[in-house]
């Protein structure tokens, strides 16, 4: 894959944030793997240097918050101003499974340009819902995407792949780390699932390496036009890779896993 640039900026498709961890829904297979993770939510102004940094580089088509359920995110006014004054982008997203969105503040609909609203099979938002969130994004101007999802694609293969071979084809076949790019805690990632592997799956595989470290490019690094592209265009697979199966996963139909114990 080549990135052409545009003022010095790389030009990418999209580019997201992980404003929350923690989810009101619990879908199996769940690509940031939400319903393993502990509650979280960004800082706005952390959120917002890393932006900042990385907008001197980067110019995604749009930039997407997303979680977790972001609308579960306590300051979302707060999180999209600080990215809209970072300059990352010119179109701010979010998306959601909507049970939440109906009824967030206005603040939040009049700094958003679009909205994609995911509904599931195994947990249908009612149609009511869906209608009253349609209003509230005409009234506000906000372009909202409604996807209706009954199938799932194994993301986490039941052990690691053990073999080279097999981790250069799954990362050469995956579509995700041109379209799901991250940025998340000072660094930037190909896709969205170097942060969260290693601590789901890091205490069942000791040998994993700290997958958030060796994955990504740090915000820091004073060389980092170079270090991005170099990053975004080599062929080599991510070390995640072998604990993921990107998109050569089997579909199955839509599931929520049971209610955690507390
Ligand atoms: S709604 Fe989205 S973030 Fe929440 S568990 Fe389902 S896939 Fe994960
Ligand atoms: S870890 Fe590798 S296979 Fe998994 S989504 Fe990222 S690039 Fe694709």
């Amino acid at each position: 894959m080549r990135y052409e640039l545009h003022d010095g900026r790389i030009l990418t498709w999209s580019l997201e944030a992980h404003v929350t961890t923690h989810c009101n829904l619990r879908c199996v297979q769940c690509c940031p793997l939400s319903p393993h993770l502990p509650t979280w939510a960004v800082s706005p102004s952390v959120l917002g240097e890393d932006l900042r940094r990385l907008a001197r580089v980067l110019r995604p088509n749009i930039f997407k918050l997303t979680g977790g359920e972001p609308f579960l995110h306590p300051d979302l006014p707060a999180v999209l101003d600080a990215a809209r004054a970072s300059g990352i982008s010119e179109q701010l997203s979010i998306t959601t499974n909507g049970f939440l969105a109906q009824s967030a503040p206005d603040a939040v609909y009049e700094r958003l340009d679009r909205m994609t609203l995911s509904v599931y099979s195994s947990a249908p938002l009612p149609e009511r819902s869906i209608a009253r969130i349609t209003e509230r994004c005409e009234q506000h101007g906000v372009h909202l995407s409604v996807k209706h999802i009954d199938a799932f694609q194994q993301l986490t293969p039941d052990t690691p792949h053990t073999s080279d071979a097999a981790v250069r084809a799954i990362h050469e076949r995956c579509w995700l780390k041109v379209r799901c790019h991250l940025v998340h805690a000072g660094r930037f990632y190909s896709c969205t699932r170097p942060p969260h592997v290693a601590t789901v799956l890091g205490p069942t595989y000791p040998e994993m390496p700290t997958l958030a470290e060796v994955d990504g490019v740090s915000l820091d690094a004073p060389d980092l036009l170079e270090r991005m592209l170099g990053y975004l265009e080599r062929d080599t697979p991510l070390a995640t890779c072998r604990y993921c199966l990107g998109a050569s996963g089997d579909f199955r139909p839509h599931a929520q896993l049971p209610r955690a114990r507390v």
